[in-house]
């Protein structure tokens, strides 16, 4: 029971581990530019990407952008007022893998992202990446205890992810004049990206949860970077714009 218990809180662990690259690296950093991370910290959050989550960071940042560009109209993803949220809570991994093979997205919003060697090698390989996860969680844990672990970060990482995107633009708090939403407990499980609605008011933002009480680790995460120089922040308070293309993406 308490080896149970190990494998379930490694697994919670890593989650978080792949969701902080996810929020200040793929997210934060490199789809909206909000932040500048040096060249260690870039390539070890495309390594910690590689082998948690297997996603290509090119891909994700094009769908992104997208997302962004066609916010909860025809043309978004994965939107919940185009869908349905339940359809984008169950389906949004298949709702992301169209959009990521569409060659157009990728041209038109990552451009600024070509393959670079080691994508070429390693990063673009995401069954190798995920192979080489799963075995280390089983190196350490052994076979059984290894896959509940890397099952519960997978499971909770594709559900929380998708809950972004459609409990994020259906249920919540609206302050700002956006469709997306702020949902408290959201925020709290996947490192800030829950303040939707802040995100979307002011995308080019590193710091999602504008006010104290909105907790955002992604933030807490950025402000250390910052203290070691490992980081610098694109604006010091949030920038809030309007919805034009050039303005939302920042690409
Ligand atoms: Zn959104
Ligand atoms: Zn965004």
């Amino acid at each position: 029971m308490t080896e149970l218990l190990l494998a379930v809180i490694v697994g919670l662990v890593v989650f978080q581990i792949a969701n902080l690259a996810t929020t200040v690296y793929m997210h934060r950093a490199a789809a909206h530019k909000a932040l500048t991370l040096n060249r260690p910290l870039t390539f070890g959050f495309r390594f910690i990407t590689w082998v948690t989550v297997g996603i290509k960071p090119r891909e994700w940042v094009a769908v992104h952008r997208k997302h962004h560009a066609f916010t909860d109209v025809e043309g978004d993803p994965h939107s919940p007022k185009v869908l349905g949220w339940v359809r984008v809570q169950l389906t949004n991994v298949a709702l992301y893998r169209r959009e990521a093979r569409n060659d157009v997205t990728i041209a038109r919003y990552a451009k600024d992202m070509p393959q670079d060697r080691w994508d070429r090698v390693l990063f673009d390989r995401a069954w190798l990446g995920l192979g080489l996860g799963i075995s280390f969680l089983i190196f350490l844990f052994g076979p059984l205890l290894g896959l509940i672990a890397a099952a519960v970060h997978m499971s909770t990482y594709l559900m929380s992810n998708a809950a972004v995107n459609a409990v994020g633009h259906r249920f919540g708090k609206r302050p700002y004049e956006n469709t997306a939403t702020n949902v408290l407990w959201l925020a709290l499980i996947t490192a800030g990206e829950g303040w939707h609605n802040n995100h979307h008011a002011a995308p080019t933002s590193a710091r999602i949860g504008f006010k104290k009480r909105q907790i955002d680790f992604g933030w807490w995460a950025i402000s250390t970077f910052r203290l070691f120089g490992m980081a610098r922040v694109r604006h010091a308070q949030p920038v809030l714009v309007g919805r034009s293309l050039e303005e939302q993406v920042a690409a």
